[in-house]
């Protein structure tokens, strides 16, 4: 696999080596050549290119995905995380469902942003592709597509220009809500699961954890 990917990643044209090289970690990680995840990539270099940030090695930039659930584009948004950094894990990817192939990226401490989109046309085509029509509608597993239908996929959004893919709105300012962090931990009360002081409940005095509380959200 790993040389596969390697081979793969080699063959693109148009990234630097250091962008070759996530990209290669992007491919190892998602697990499959597609065409959603590298669109995503593109996007998210694209973005912070207009932004005149690097990618974010700690928590300071935040991207918004706008991509929803139960649709084509969770691939996408791998891509996004890879090439901005910007990982679930550290808390700088949201996700606001709404069924779209488009994201904010943010620098938290200016406030600049930009929104990326995938263009129409772009979506148009790639969805009435055989990857999409032959495969994946039918049931197919993404790893699972034919490699001479999956490879022009995944090089193609190396190969269009950035104005035929994207549509980049800004850079303009937004105001993120500021959290203060929180370094507290308690108990609950009731399965003794231990959690952060701020996503505690207090039930009797007591604090309870989101799967013990009687009250929803
Ligand atoms: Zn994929
Ligand atoms: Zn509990």
């Amino acid at each position: 696999m790993f040389d596969k990917n390697r081979a793969l990643v080699n063959s693109i044209e148009g990234i630097d080596d250091k962008q070759k090289e996530f990209l290669y970690s992007a491919l190892n990680i998602h697990g499959h050549a597609c065409g959603g995840m590298p669109m995503g990539y593109v996007a998210g270099l694209a973005a912070m290119k207009a932004l005149g940030i690097e990618r974010e090695l700690n928590m300071d930039t935040v991207a918004i995905v706008y991509a929803g659930n139960g649709h084509a584009v969770g691939c996408f948004v791998d891509g996004v995380q890879f090439s901005t950094g910007c990982t679930f894990g550290k808390g700088i990817m949201k996700r606001e469902a709404k069924g779209k192939w488009q994201f904010m990226l943010v620098q938290k401490k200016t406030g600049k942003a930009v929104k990326v989109r995938i263009k129409n046309e772009v979506l148009d085509k790639v969805f009435a592709a055989p990857f999409i029509t032959e495969y994946r509608a039918k049931g197919v597993n993404p790893a699972d597509v034919p490699a001479d239908v999956a490879i022009p996929g995944f090089k193609r959004p190396f190969l269009l220009n950035q104005e035929e893919l994207l549509e980049i709105e800004g850079p303009f300012t937004v105001k993120l809500p500021k959290p203060k962090p929180c370094f507290g931990l308690v108990t609950c009360s009731v399965c003794g699961s231990t959690i952060a002081e701020n996503y505690a409940h207090m039930e009797d005095g007591k604090p309870v954890c989101s799967d013990c509380t009687h009250y929803t959200s």
